[in-house]
């Protein structure tokens, strides 16, 4: 009897590893539930399907792609994690050079293409 809990627990726990990896966590039951503690230790040696999980978070709504950048990070985030750009408020890039026309950020001094200053 207490083998058959031991054995329902490797099921569960590698149901749960499996799940937290992007894999279905039915598998990760069914492999820990045949194979004990071997079920766990499968699920544990798997990769993470990093993909996988990025998806579900942006499906879920717990996260968004970066618009620079494209990694995926959280729904809250002002500033990327990864790319450091600012989210909450985008760069304008609504200045033209008076001399070469060239668009520059609306806080640009110089233009950037010929470094005529900009008002
Ligand atoms: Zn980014
Ligand atoms: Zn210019």
């Amino acid at each position: 009897m207490e083998l058959i809990i031991v054995w329902l627990l490797c099921g569960v726990i590698a149901g749960a590893v499996y799940g937290n990896k992007g894999k279905s966590s039915v598998v990760g039951f069914l492999a820990g539930i045949v194979f004990g503690p071997l079920g766990i230790l499968f699920v544990l040696v798997t990769p993470t399907d990093q993909a996988a999980i990025e998806n579900k978070a942006i499906q879920s709504g717990a996260s968004k792609k970066c618009p620079h950048c494209a990694e995926t990070i959280r729904v809250g985030a002002s500033v990327c994690r990864y790319c450091g750009r600012d989210l909450a408020n985008p760069v304008q890039v609504n200045k033209r050079c008076p001399s070469c026309g060239t668009m520059n950020i609306d806080k640009a001094i110089l233009c950037w293409s010929c470094s005529t200053k900009l008002d």
